[in-house]
């Protein structure tokens, strides 16, 4: 009989959703190679697993070939730029780790006879005309405008892998994960948690773009990891909404900031980014059925936790509030 461990590849390792993926499938029993070429991630989201026997990590770009030797039993795909500012600094990257990148690790899933997970996004619905979005909408994207890099290239990762799966007959699962949030997101990142407090910590005026009137629905990362986890386990190959249906406006959010944080500072108003999509909640009626999954963990509660983590970090991280300098990597 065999007693091995199973074995799951996470890429991405080094990111937010990446790292605490690698965290709970530690957790779960499993031998886990994270791979990550570092480009938006930061090794210290992972750097308590090297002393795991159980971890292993390789430095590497997954657009290029990706060889992982031994078996693997599992692929958790989440290997791209995630934020709307890194996205729009390196979208050709954005576009390649979506194609090229998803390409090579269908191909490793097929050659080890893997099963894969992909993370999609709420993005491949764009600024969606159907309110809540469910998986039978199609979306309303921009192919051509600043965030078509990124919502194209989720979309294109979504097609191939089901012409893998009907194809080569391949086990796939597709998660469209909505606006995740918690300890080890990026302070500088861009997006709208880490970007509200970092400004409440550092004493500046948070930013509200537009008029604040647009929405999304936050999802706690527990939560999150929760549900591609039992979305991996399950047997269901259409894509599945993972998020939290709780929707505010990010003025009524930023209010919230300010009590959560105290600040004094106030709010200022600045212009809306193009295709900003202005309402965002997802439908979790599949998920609830098809993994009997739903959130568990309240916003307040959630961001307490979110809140807690960033107020730890040095000044120095606080205060290092440039965009991550992206030069040292290949820009084309
Ligand atoms: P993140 O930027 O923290 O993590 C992404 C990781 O991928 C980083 O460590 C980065 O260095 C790595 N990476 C990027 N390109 C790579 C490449 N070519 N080769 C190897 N590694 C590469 O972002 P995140 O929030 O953790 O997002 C992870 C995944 O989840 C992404 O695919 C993203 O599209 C998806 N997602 C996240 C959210 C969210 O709210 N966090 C929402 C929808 C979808
Ligand atoms: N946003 C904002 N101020 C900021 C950063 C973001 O008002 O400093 C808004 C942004 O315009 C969007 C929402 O917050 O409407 C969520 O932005 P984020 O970048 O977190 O993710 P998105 O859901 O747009 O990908």
């Amino acid at each position: 009989m065999d007693n091995r461990k199973k074995r799951v590849l996470i890429t991405g390792a080094a990111g937010f959703l990446g790292s605490h993926l690698c965290d709970r499938f530690v957790e779960e029993g499993y031998s886990v190679v994270g791979m990550d070429n570092l480009i938006t991630g930061d090794l210290k989201n992972i750097e308590h697993l090297f002393k795991k026997a159980e971890f292993e990590f390789y430095h590497h770009d997954v657009t290029k070939f990706v060889h992982v030797p031994g078996p693997v039993d599992y692929i958790m795909h989440f290997a791209s730029p995630a934020s709307p500012i890194d996205y729009l600094k390196i979208p050709i990257q954005t576009l390649k780790v979506g194609s090229l990148g998803t390409h090579n690790l269908l191909g490793l899933a097929k050659q080890k006879n893997a099963r894969i997970l992909i993370a999609s996004t709420s993005e491949i619905y764009g600024d969606p005309l159907v309110h809540p979005q469910s998986e039978e909408y199609y979306g309303n994207v921009n192919t051509i405008g600043p965030r078509g890099v990124y919502d194209e290239a989720k979309r294109f990762q979504e097609s191939i892998t089901m012409a893998y799966h009907r194809f080569h007959g391949l086990e796939t699962r597709i998660a469209r994960i909505f606006n995740t949030y918690g300890p080890r997101m990026r302070l500088n990142d861009g997006r709208v948690i880490p970007a509200f407090i970092g400004q409440a910590l550092r004493g500046e005026d948070l930013t509200v773009f537009g008029d604040g009137k647009q929405t999304r629905s936050f999802c706690y990362v527990s939560d999150q990891v929760d549900g591609l986890y039992k979305l991996l386990l399950s047997d269901y190959s259409l894509p599945v909404n993972i998020g939290n249906p709780d929707e505010i406006t990010i003025l009524d959010f930023a209010e919230e900031i300010i009590r959560l944080t105290g600040t004094k500072q106030k709010i200022v108003f600045k212009d809306l980014p193009k295709d900003d999509p202005l309402q965002r909640q997802p439908d979790i009626s599949r998920a609830k059925e098809v993994l009997g999954w739903e959130p568990r963990v309240s916003r307040q509660e959630g961001m307490e936790k979110t809140f807690a983590y960033f107020k730890g970090l040095s000044a120095e991280a606080l205060f290092d509030s440039e965009h991550k300098d992206f030069s040292k990597h290949n820009r084309r």
